[in-house]
């Protein structure tokens, strides 16, 4: 089944029916054209294999649906009780944030700040963003403001990080197993929905649809002429086709700046590679907090309460814990390091490959904040006087500090580069292709 009430309607009538446009992909800026795809389907860039576009019926609709209801369940994660715990006949109230501002009390404000945007700030742009833009859009309306909302989204969905905060809370709920009877309120199954409508939202977005609105469409096909420049947005995606470049500093849709290439790409993610290794032995030598039950209690560094989580039996806890905080900095450094070196040789090796491993550095640096998260809730949760309290340390700030510079690291990187040498030598480099389609 095509679905008809998505890009693919109400073409322009100066174009010819079956010429939906071009795009380039945006890891090895390969040419596609655009064409419609059944409900299902994924089109996959022909030389990479990066995800291009997808057909989704009634996306704004779907979309806006999703993005009110996400609105409710943050409203309700935050204003209903989080965690109960009861130790000895004494119950400790908290909600979502208490952990938060409890960081901000023990002079961590760095730490509860990061904590508090990406858990719950970020998530609240992300999804006002979204219903900003998609309320007009149902109704067939530009939205006031549409390039710098869009971008503004943009820029902070990978910062929204809901799912890594319910696995810390997880963590933190086995680690207080023998201290106190912990007793999970609304509001952790309200974050647990929120994760999997934000997830659902973020799948069911069509951009093409909802730029459509916008009245500006992608080059047509013919406009694709041998030995013209094309210029990508890397914001919204939408290709400038020009002899000089110079001309569209900006882009003509969202109104973001536009390079060939993201500026000083190499450069800013070598030196964001560097501070992150200069961090990452702080973070691991200092103590990240201290767990005192009874009055006693020893600094824990990462490692140290990892070991705690083995002796107690908790293998799997232990191995999340341990992988998301040093092996997968770790990896990630290396990772990047290892793609900046092959950019700088102008290796031809294998760069599908190498797309694969920038992707997946991307994709698992934020689980990393786990740890984060960890010391907050439980600093926030553990205040029961003499009986047992929770302190965090220097270490968690550094630790923080190597997550989001990982973090920007990754952003910084142009995968493009990775096809730049290999392109030279490709005579097919700048005639459209067809996607290659996928149903998994
Ligand atoms: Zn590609
Ligand atoms: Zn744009």
């Amino acid at each position: 089944m095509v679905a008809d009430d998505t890009l693919f309607a109400k073409m322009p009538a100066d174009r010819k029916q079956s010429d939906f446009g071009v795009m380039a992909c945006h890891s090895c800026d390969r040419l596609h054209t655009i064409e419609p795809r059944a409900f299902g389907e994924r089109a996959l860039c022909s030389r990479c294999g990066t995800f291009l576009y997808r057909s989704v019926p009634d996306s704004i609709n779907r979309c806006l649906a999703l993005y009110i209801a996400a609105l409710a369940l943050l409203l309700m994660a935050n204003f209903c009780s989080f965690i109960t715990l009861d130790a000895g006949g004494t119950q400790v109230h908290s909600v979502l944030l208490t952990g938060a501002f409890s960081l901000f009390e023990q002079e961590m404000g760095v730490l509860g700040l990061v904590v508090i945007v990406t858990s719950v700030g970020f998530p609240a742009v992300v999804i006002l963003g979204m219903l900003w833009l998609l309320l007009p859009a149902s109704q067939g309306r530009r939205p006031w403001l549409m390039g710098p909302v869009f971008r503004l989204v943009q820029a902070l969905m990978p910062w929204s990080l809901i799912g890594v905060f319910m696995l810390g809370t997880l963590v933190a709920a086995v680690k207080l197993q023998g201290l106190a009877t912990v007793t999970p309120g609304f509001a952790v199954a309200a974050v647990v929905a929120l994760m999997l409508v934000m997830a659902a939202a973020r799948a069911s977005f069509e951009p093409e649809a909802f730029w459509r609105v916008s009245g500006v469409r992608p080059p047509a096909t013919t406009d694709i002429l041998p030995g013209t420049l094309h210029l990508s947005c890397h914001d919204c995606g939408l290709l400038h086709i020009d002899d000089s470049p110079e001309k569209h500093s900006q882009c003509r849709r969202c109104g973001a700046g536009l390079h060939q290439r993201k500026t000083d790409s190499v450069q800013r993610t070598w030196a964001l590679v560097a501070s992150a290794c200069l961090l990452l032995l702080p973070a691991n030598i200092y103590p990240i907090m201290t767990v005192a039950k009874f009055g006693a209690g020893k600094p824990d560094t990462i490692l140290s309460g990892v070991q705690g989580l083995i002796s107690g039996g908790y293998w799997g806890l232990a191995f999340i814990v341990l992988f998301a905080s040093l092996v997968v900095p770790l990896m990630k450094l290396l990772m990047l390091a290892y793609l900046l070196i092959s950019v700088r040789r102008r290796s031809t090796w294998r760069p599908r490959d190498r797309t694969r491993l920038y992707q997946l550095t991307e994709l698992v640096g934020a689980w990393s904040m786990i740890d984060i998260y960890l010391v907050a809730l439980l600093t926030g949760l553990v205040q029961l006087g003499l009986l047992a309290n929770v302190t965090p340390h220097v270490g968690a700030v550094f630790f923080c500090g190597v997550v989001v510079i990982t973090m920007l690291a990754a952003h910084s990187f142009d995968p493009r580069l990775i096809w730049d040498e290999a392109s030279k030598h490709d005579s097919a480099a700048g005639r459209p292709e067809k996607a290659v389609v996928s149903t998994v």
